[in-house]
């Protein structure tokens, strides 16, 4: 019998407007063919990630929350899963396949793994999608992004946000950081050509979800913490200082040992989004001593979700 879903609470840390809340989730969700076929999560029994049982888990992590945008990473069952219970859901989305998903060399798999996004129509306009293979050193990478202009209906105002997931393993940090480079380039891109499109006088508000395979320690975050766009990191803000994050988004045990790391962001625009509150992580004692996944959490990253709400344009710096 499965124990109870591990219980999380939002911590509040601003006071925005709470009527126009925009609710966003990061969630690496594992890929099925990954998890079962190449990952060698040793004190995670084989049963725990049976499929037909694993996909409701995966479901109510994101129902108990139920974001108004919904970024993920490693979905291998988007056209069987995702797309068709979350569009009965509300949601509208866009799947992004990895070129060569490392899901492909599993056998019996379910076709590639890549990112997805989803997001409540009703609350959004789709102005534009744009689905990005990552360069590095001019070179075509095998990680991608999904970059998605939308309308807030309430507030009339346009925002970008977007999915992706970085090239993993220790090794590739210079590679990482030359993905990063190349998303923030076509960011300010994407976002000016909104801009532009919009006849807006502020820059186009951004939202960047991730699993970076980085360390906050790594190029590829400094990058991100101190480029021209003006981001800053989500998650931060449930430390005591405000400047450090969370000791942990991951954590399982593979054969070569534990793996305990911060790898996961939410990016945002600092000088248009106020963020009203973050979803906590889940403590040790929650999490267990097997760690990641579980029969209790189906993924060996743990979501990320926080809730955003558009700073007073009048005091927004131009
Ligand atoms: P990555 O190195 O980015 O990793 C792919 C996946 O493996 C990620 O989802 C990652 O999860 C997971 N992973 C990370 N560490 C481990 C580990 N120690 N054990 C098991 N899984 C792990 O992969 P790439 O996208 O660069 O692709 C690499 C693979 O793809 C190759 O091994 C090959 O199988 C295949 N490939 C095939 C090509 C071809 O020409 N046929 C070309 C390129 C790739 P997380 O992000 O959660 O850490
Ligand atoms: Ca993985």
């Amino acid at each position: 019998k499965r124990p109870a879903q591990l219980q999380r609470a939002f911590v509040q840390t601003g006071h925005g407007d709470a009527r126009q809340t925009i609710r966003v989730m990061q969630w690496n969700v594992l890929a099925q063919a990954l998890g079962e076929g190449m990952d060698s999560f040793v004190q995670c029994p084989m049963d725990a990630l049976n499929w037909a049982e694993r996909k409701y888990l995966i479901l109510q992590e994101i129902l108990t929350y139920r974001p108004d945008i919904i970024c993920l990473q490693e979905v291998d069952h988007y056209f069987d899963m995702f797309q068709p219970i979350l569009a009965s859901l509300g949601y509208q989305s866009s799947f992004c396949p990895k070129p060569w998903s490392p899901c492909l060399d599993v056998e019996n798999n379910n076709g590639p793994d890549g990112c997805a996004l989803f997001f409540n129509p009703k609350r959004f306009q789709l102005l534009n999608t744009t689905h990005l293979r990552l360069s590095a050193m001019m070179l075509k990478t095998n990680q991608v992004a999904i970059i998605a202009a939308l309308r807030c209906q309430a507030t009339g105002r346009a925002f970008c946000v977007t999915v992706t997931h970085l090239k993993a393993r220790s090794g590739w940090e210079v590679l990482r950081s030359a993905q990063g480079l190349d998303l923030l380039r076509n960011l300010r891109s994407v976002a000016h050509r909104i801009k532009t499109e919009e006849k807006a006088d502020t820059n186009v508000p951004l939202i960047v979800c991730g699993d970076f395979n980085a360390e906050p320690s790594e190029d590829v975050y400094r990058n991100f913490a101190t480029s021209s766009l003006g981001l800053d990191s989500a998650y931060k803000l449930l430390s005591t200082d405000g400047k450090t994050e969370p000791p942990y988004t991951t954590w399982k045990i593979r054969p070569s040992g534990e793996s305990c790391h911060t790898l996961d962001y939410v990016w945002y625009s600092h000088r248009a989004f106020d963020v009203n509150a973050v979803l906590d992580l889940p403590t040790v004692e929650q999490i267990g001593p097997n760690r990641l996944p579980s029969y209790n959490y189906p993924s060996d990253h743990l979501s990320l979700v926080c809730d955003f709400s558009f700073k007073d344009p009048t005091l927004v710096s131009k």
